[in-house]
């Protein structure tokens, strides 16, 4: 049976992406040997980070000005490292509070320096996007959360402003159009839209780099990734491989203009169904909904079971919501099927004849 995979990260990629990771554990570019049992500096291996790297820039449309670097430890690790990067020592940053990771990214800062949380939704459990705050112009950069994973909301425009604009877009990059060079740093793990789990995609302005007076460790530093074109220690050759067969599967669809139209009818189909069905509430502000994560809830909790063994009847995995939220959560990446989103709507209707 074929499974519909609504799984918030690592989550649901192309077919052919996994049919030639498989290949190349065993038998990688026909070289009888697996990719996981070759060196990184390996010429067809090189070869593998040139190419995600250049199909970022090229997807993305990366202006000059910024260079595209694969690093490890997840979007996490980019919380500390921009700010080890960016905030002058006795320097002050300004945060948007959207939702968790947004509010890890500020735990992180704040070892750093000192951090202006210029809004909050947090006393509405995250249920919307923050807006009309002020930015201060004498802050490093401004950072924020282009989606909120977790809660279902998402930025649908970026404030305008002086400073640097640093964010992360784990869960919408090369969803739709972005403006790069409106922003100083973007970063994402790799695993909600890009690709397997195991890495993570930094692009930095360079011009911003150097000035922090910091003596920042040799790994953290983006200037040590850049001066090394993201081979300054040994990289994980199979994730890479994986975000560059993505990208190569997005190329070919048509690239990011073409993906956003399909995530766009994905999302409205979905909100469609939450909105007209009388047995389910969606859970984030409406003009604030995310494309990538649509949360809802079931109105009356009584009848869990019944839906929940109706989904699996159905094959939609991956669909409880996060613990913060409850419910449900169809995550609706680059890789899922308009048809899956048919299939789960049509069982909420199905459950709705039945319990309506
Ligand atoms: C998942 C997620 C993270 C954390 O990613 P890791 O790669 O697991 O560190 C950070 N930010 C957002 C928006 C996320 O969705």
């Amino acid at each position: 049976m074929k499974v519909h995979n609504f799984s918030a990260g690592p989550c649901i990629l192309p077919q052919v992406v996994f049919d030639k990771m498989a290949e190349a554990c065993l038998n990688f570019n026909n070289s009888g040997t697996s990719i996981l049992e070759i060196s990184h500096r390996r010429k067809d291996a090189v070869e593998v980070m040139d190419t995600a790297r250049a199909l970022v820039k090229e997807l993305m449309n990366v202006p000059e000005t910024h260079d595209v670097l694969f690093m490890q430890g997840g979007a996490s690790l980019q919380f500390p490292t921009v700010a080890y990067n960016l905030l002058k020592e006795g320097g002050k940053a300004a945060y948007l509070d959207s939702g968790k990771w947004a509010a890890n990214a500020i735990k992180e800062a704040k070892r750093f320096g000192e951090i202006n949380v210029v809004a909050s939704s947090k006393e509405d459990n995250y249920n919307y996007v923050p807006k009309g705050y002020e930015i201060p112009t004498d802050v490093d950069y401004f950072h924020c959360t282009s989606n909120n994973t977790i809660f279902g909301t998402q930025m649908k425009e970026f404030p305008t402003t002086n400073v640097p604009v640093v964010c992360d877009m784990s869960s919408d990059i090369l969803s739709k159009h972005v403006d790069v060079s409106k922003f100083g740093v973007i970063y994402a793990g790799a695993q909600k839209n890009m690709g397997p789990a195991g890495s993570a995609v930094a692009i930095v302005q360079k011009d911003l780099l150097g000035k922090t007076g910091r003596n920042i460790p040799d790994y953290l530093n983006y200037a040590t990734h850049i001066a090394k074109e993201s081979s300054f220690n040994t990289w994980p050759v199979i994730a890479i491989y994986g975000v560059m067969l993505n990208l190569q599967w997005l190329k070919e669809q048509g690239g990011v203009d073409a993906i956003a139209k399909i995530n766009t009818a994905k999302a409205e189909a979905m909100y469609a169904e939450i909105d007209r069905n009388g047995l389910f509430t969606g859970t984030a502000n409406v003009e604030d909904r995310s494309q990538m994560n649509a949360t809802f809830v079931l109105n009356n909790e009584d009848v869990k079971a019944e839906f929940d063994a109706m989904l699996k009847e159905a094959g939609v995995v991956s669909l409880a919501g996060h613990r913060d939220v409850g419910g449900y959560r169809a995550s609706m990446y680059n890789a899922l099927p308009l048809e899956s989103v048919k299939v789960l709507v049509e069982v909420m209707k199905q459950f709705e004849q039945k319990f309506g």
